[in-house]
């Protein structure tokens, strides 16, 4: 307390003029001082002041010391002022009764100056210290709380991404246990919120995270990295990231009815301290992508080869546009042919990337990566229109021409434009709409359904031929069939490429085959590649067939010379 600007505010009440005349001169070296009369004064100067500490006599008329003392307790702005009582010596019981309201201490005549110094001083250091203490353990508190609810994931209380990764890498520090990060997440998940609501899908996510917590138990740790993206941190022997999933999938079919839950995850072992945990976390992510629409392997492993992959696919995804425009894309046609005649009555166009620096790339190289980045819809467009040109080709050249289809990706098929975009281009090469019948594959996963049949539905009303591909390898099969206006059905080359080694496989193929046709279906066979296998497809009364048996997909030029000689 030394210069009067840093002074603290100090009020004396005291109804006796002498009394405070006495404390003014005891105090006034140090206090900036005021003074009140009796209680009413005081409350009122209060409220106009931050007073540091309150000398205060006890007997005052109007409002005394202890009426003071409870308005003081009653109001959370004052109730942390210290105050000292000036008592008459041997006022016991006043003194006790001042205490339980909340006094700091006491001063009594006759006044010891140095003494009541001293008392004074100490009683605002211990109020201001207890103040401080207060404050951080408030502080303390908040922080612990902000921290928590960054830490956790407030939907469904399991870690958040920064919670996660701060308690994975705490985990792995571990000397003696190795511990394997497991990422997953549920394919389709936006369909459940469009099939089922938004309220389910966020129900879903709790549920998952509940089951999550149960399944990791006290062994390891799980959160939520946002969406529908989970992720769990064990020791390495004890992850069973297979049954997890299984279970995950099981419960959310339970919960969802119609909706067949798949999720594909990737495991990465944090056997490398100089990786940090969310770019694992990344990586894992990567991984997924790799096998994302992979139906069988929805369950895969990060490492070296990943990272190829996905160094591979990013040059892949630059090069596209500029690939576009440099015309490395070309078409190769396979033909098909009909059962009984041989003859050639359509054929399919099938997407080659003659890339400048790599080559001639087969279509399972890029078109999986653009389907992921949507990159499917401009090649798809392109595509068709290379089809369209070379129908007008054939034209030109005094050939006549067979129906082509061409293959429409499940992104694409969801396009409200898609219909309209493709007549504009046949309108553009003049061809009519039968020479282009549109292949789409089944649902694998009847989550989009109703969409699907929609979608079909347009184009068969713009009166386009539509044909399921891969016929046999969703899991509506037979939903299929019944509500899509589907005009031919290609039965999938893996059942065709087991006819002769599968009992099962000849009698799925030749149930589908009756099946279709009974319903006015055109039955497709690909992937002939056997003399037994045309066999086999003759008795089931087939009615087209495609396949290395008769041609491989041919270039434009060769797919000419081929309809010329027949
Ligand atoms: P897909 O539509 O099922 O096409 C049939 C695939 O089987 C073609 O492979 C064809 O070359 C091959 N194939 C034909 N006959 C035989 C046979 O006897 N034995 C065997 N083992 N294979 C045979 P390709 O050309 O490599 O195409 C692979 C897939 O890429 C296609 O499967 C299709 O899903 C996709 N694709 C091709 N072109 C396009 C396109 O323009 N757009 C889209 N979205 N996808 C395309
Ligand atoms: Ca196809
Ligand atoms: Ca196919």
């Amino acid at each position: 307390m030394t210069g009067s600007d840093s002074k603290k505010l100090m009020l004396i009440v005291d109804d006796s003029k002498t009394n405070r005349a006495i404390l003014h001169s005891i105090f006034e070296k140090d206090y900036e001082l005021t003074e009140a009369s009796d209680g009413l004064e005081a409350s009122t100067l209060l409220k106009q002041k931050n007073f540091s500490v309150i000398i205060l006599d006890l007997n005052m008329p109007n409002m005394d010391g202890f009426q003071l003392l409870d308005m003081l307790n009653a109001d959370p702005k004052l109730k942390n002022i210290p105050v000292i009582i000036n008592t008459q010596f041997g006022q016991e019981e006043n003194e006790l009764k001042a205490l339980s309201k909340g006094a700091s201490d006491f001063i009594s005549k006759p006044y010891n100056i140095e003494i009541v110094r001293h008392r004074v001083n100490n009683v605002i250091m211990t109020t201001e210290l207890a103040q401080q203490m207060i404050n951080t353990e408030a502080e303390k508190r908040t922080l612990e709380k902000l921290h928590h609810l960054a830490e956790t994931d407030s939907l469904t209380g399991v870690y958040s991404e920064q919670g996660f990764c701060h308690y994975a890498d705490e985990l792995r520090k571990s000397k003696d246990t190795e511990y394997t990060l497991l990422r997953f997440d549920v394919n389709h998940f936006k369909a459940i919120n469009e099939l089922f609501g938004a309220e389910k899908s966020l129900a879903i996510l709790k549920l998952i995270a509940d089951r999550l917590k149960v399944l990791v138990g006290n062994d390891g740790i799980c959160g939520r990295l946002g969406a529908d993206i989970f992720t769990v941190c064990m020791p390495t022997d004890k992850l069973d990231a297979e049954k997890i999933v299984n279970d995950l999938e099981q419960l959310i079919s339970k919960t969802l009815p119609g909706f067949n839950a798949s999720i594909y995850s990737a495991i990465y072992c944090m056997n490398d301290p100089e990786t940090s945990v969310e770019l694992m976390l990344d990586r894992a992510g990567l991984a997924i992508q790799q096998i994302k629409g992979n139906y069988l392997d929805r369950f895969t492993k990060y490492n070296g080869l990943v990272k190829d992959v996905m160094l591979k696919e990013q040059s892949l995804t630059n090069d596209m546009e500029f690939a576009l425009g440099n015309n490395e894309f070309c078409i190769h046609i396979q033909p098909i042919y009909d059962i009984h005649t041989g003859r050639v009555v359509s054929a399919e166009a099938l997407v080659r990337w003659n890339h400048s620096k790599r080559g001639l790339l087969p279509p399972d190289s890029f078109i999986p990566l653009f389907e992921r980045n949507g990159m499917i819809a401009k090649l798809d467009h392109h595509v068709w229109g290379l089809v369209c040109a070379f129908l007008k080709k054939l034209k030109d050249e005094g050939v006549e021409p067979v129906p082509i289809s061409v293959n429409v990706s499940r992104v694409n098929l969801f396009l409200p434009s898609l219909g309209d975009d493709i007549v504009a281009l046949l309108d553009k090469y003049g061809i009519d709409r039968e020479y282009l019948k549109l292949e789409i594959t089944e649902s694998a996963r009847t989550a989009d359904q109703t969409r699907l049949v929609e979608a079909v539905e347009k184009l068969k009303e713009l009166g386009f031929t539509i044909v399921m591909d891969d016929f046999g390898t969703g899991y509506s099969s037979l939903r299929v069939l019944k509500d899509m206006p589907i005009d031919v059905v290609k039965i999938d080359m893996n059942f065709v490429a087991e006819l002769g080694s599968s009992n099962k496989a000849s009698i799925i193929v030749k149930h589908m085959s009756t099946l279709a046709k009974a319903l006015g279906m055109t039955v497709i066979a690909e992937g002939v590649e056997t003399k037994e296998q045309l066999g086999y497809l003759k008795s089931v009364e087939c009615d087209q067939l495609q396949g290395y048996y008769f041609s491989k997909p041919l270039t434009e030029d060769d797919f000419i010379k081929l309809m010329k000689k027949s």
